[in-house]
């Protein structure tokens, strides 16, 4: 007796899927607007799987601050103490040279809770996940900030490969576990006295007895714990499936800072899989390689409007209630 036997497919590593290089025939399509959310709609729609390639254009465009006003509302006491040209944003402002940790940790204390626990922008993060109900989908994001855990996104569905403003591993990574430091933050940050906590809230490394940092992928000590594993080997199952079947890649706001985890791995699959369309928004980098064909959309405007043209035009196509086909 014969039965189907089947070759099992390669499996898609995060490894094999980040090996991509750089396209050389960029364009920006001369589309309009109009026809590009239409078409985006369009290939959502007769997509199974989506996977979602979210960078930091998305937390931008849900509504997330950095600098500016924001900032100096947020952050005045440590700009007044370091001086305003090391202290424009929060980006800048954790790499200042802080003279010892009670220091180092009163900024970031601050600065975890402010864009992570404290960040709120889910609105828009909500629209995506709605108007991909029923497809099967997963969320590879750079973003620190867990929006799209709080928007409700199971989290098994999520990768977030660079870390997380919750978690504090050893500066020295001497072993691969990290910590929620949540509760640690608002007790550092309530008991703050000018920019610098009390010395007996400084967090050491419980193995090692050094310093500890957050988990953020900053250099090589950034520490890949079980949890990292285990979403990674889930993506890497998800992509292995979705490769065969009707995939689209849905990139929201990934520039040019970090492409190598998004962006180009993107571009590579689509280009060596017939069945893959890229939609790729970005407010002004959605150039896709021209040799893509119309297997990719390329949307340059304003992503928060993009995405809710996309789902209004998805929402729209839908059969009312009741009714059936035929
Ligand atoms: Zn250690």
């Amino acid at each position: 007796m014969f039965k189907n036997i089947r070759t099992p497919a390669r499996k898609v590593t995060f490894q094999s899927f980040l090996s991509g290089g750089i396209a050389n025939d960029y364009i920006t399509q001369s589309t309009p607007y109009a026809e590009q959310v239409a078409r985006a709609a369009q290939t959502l729609r007769a997509a199974d799987y989506v996977l979602i390639g979210a960078g930091a254009g998305m937390s931008t465009a849900a509504g997330a601050e950095y600098g500016g006003k924001f900032f100096e509302a947020h952050f005045g006491e440590f700009q007044r103490a370091y001086g305003r040209q090391y202290m424009q944003d929060m980006y800048t402002a954790g790499f200042y040279p802080f003279p010892d940790e009670e220091s180092r940790w009163g900024l970031w204390s601050k600065l975890a809770l402010t864009a992570g626990a404290d960040l709120d922008v889910t609105p828009l993060h909500k629209t995506v996940l709605r108007a991909l109900e029923g497809k099967k989908t997963f969320i590879l994001t750079t973003n620190t900030d867990q929006q799209f855990d709080r928007a409700g996104c199971p989290p098994e569905q999520i990768f977030a490969t660079q870390g997380s403003y919750r978690l504090i591993q050893c500066q020295r990574g001497c072993h691969q576990k990290t910590y929620d430091a949540v509760p640690l933050f608002r007790e550092m940050d309530q008991a703050r006295q000018g920019v610098k906590i009390p010395g007996e809230l400084v967090p050491k490394c419980p193995v090692c007895g050094g310093p500890m940092a957050m988990n953020l992928r900053c250099d090589n000590y950034f520490v890949q714990d079980e949890s990292w594993y285990a979403a990674e080997e889930r993506f890497s199952t998800f992509l292995s499936e979705a490769v065969n079947g009707k995939l689209a890649l849905l990139e929201l706001g990934v520039g040019f800072n970090t492409p190598t985890i998004i962006r180009l791995p993107f571009e590579r699959l689509t280009k060596n899989h017939p069945n893959i369309t890229l939609i790729r928004l970005n407010r002004s980098k959605a150039v896709v390689p021209d040799s893509l064909g119309d297997r990719a959309i390329g949307i340059n405007a304003d992503i928060a409007h993009s995405i809710t043209d996309i789902a209004a035009a998805l929402t729209d196509a839908e059969p009312a209630p009741g009714r059936t086909d035929g």
